[in-house]
């Protein structure tokens, strides 16, 4: 579904992604693990078009990444992306974050946006805030939004970027319980965080980069339990 070849990035003289190769199928989730800045958001970014890169290729279902225009709004709609920050428009209500892209993009009547922005904040467990705006709610609440928001485009994976790591502690679960049952439910998902036992639970093989690199990559269990590199191992043990 999603395919990156021999895919480099430069900031300046900085280089953040080197020759990058990772193919991703469909119901797949690959969770992205490594140092800060190690290169991971910039790869999300990468993949849906919100950062350019210099050489190597990012296919979707075998097609190049659109260059512009409605196609590449198409495209990036059909790959959701849920930030660290939750983005939400502030002067707008929760049910109006969710109907917005539908109506606006794919031309939704505002009564079908309406009932499919309604379904999913149910899913999410978030219906009762409908009509509040985004500051009326918990961190934990806004990010299940954000996320109900990108799911309202029917995308084909999603990406989430550290969709946990501003949350007060007692809200990452409702975010992660929301997260795994998607995986249930078969969404292709990229998801860079530091959450292991999400890692654990949830994927099917962790990618671990450093200095712009995938230093390493594997099932959960094996990576965890018997990391091969110097690299992944004093990762592991950093973080524990
Ligand atoms: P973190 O875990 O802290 O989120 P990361 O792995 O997501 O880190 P990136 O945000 O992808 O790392 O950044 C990789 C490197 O690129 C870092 O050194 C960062 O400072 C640099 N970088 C990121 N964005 C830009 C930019 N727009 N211009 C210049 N340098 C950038
Ligand atoms: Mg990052």
């Amino acid at each position: 579904l999603i395919e990156l070849k021999h895919v480099d990035k430069h900031f300046g003289s900085l280089h953040v992604l080197r020759d990058i190769n990772l193919s991703i199928a469909p119901g797949e989730v690959v969770v992205v693990i490594g140092p800060s800045g190690s290169g991971k958001s910039t790869l999300c970014r990468a993949i849906n078009r919100l950062e350019t890169i210099d050489s190597g290729e990012i296919l979707i279902d075998g097609e190049p990444l659109p260059q512009e225009g409605r196609e590449l709004a198409a495209m990036r709609a059909e790959l959701g992306m849920v930030f660290q920050q939750f983005n939400l428009f502030s002067h707008m209500t929760v049910l109006e974050n969710v109907m917005l892209a539908p109506t606006d993009v794919l031309g939704l009547s505002r009564e079908e946006a309406r009932t499919r922005a309604m379904d999913l904040l149910e899913r999410v467990g978030v219906a009762e805030q409908a009509e509040k705006v985004p500051a009326q709610i918990s961190g934990g609440q806004q990010q299940r939004v954000a996320i109900a928001r990108a799911l309202a485009m029917h995308p084909r994976a999603m990406l989430f970027d550290e969709p946990t790591s501003a949350l007060d502690p007692e809200m990452i679960n409702e975010v992660l319980e929301v997260m795994i049952s998607l995986a249930r439910q078969g969404m292709t998902m990229v998801v860079v965080t530091h959450e292991m036992n999400f890692a654990r639970r949830v994927a099917d093989r962790v990618v671990f980069m450093a200095d712009g690199a995938i230093v390493e990559e594997g099932a959960p269990d094996a990576f965890f339990d018997h990391p091969q590199t110097q690299r992944a191992r004093d990762f592991l043990d950093s973080i524990k």
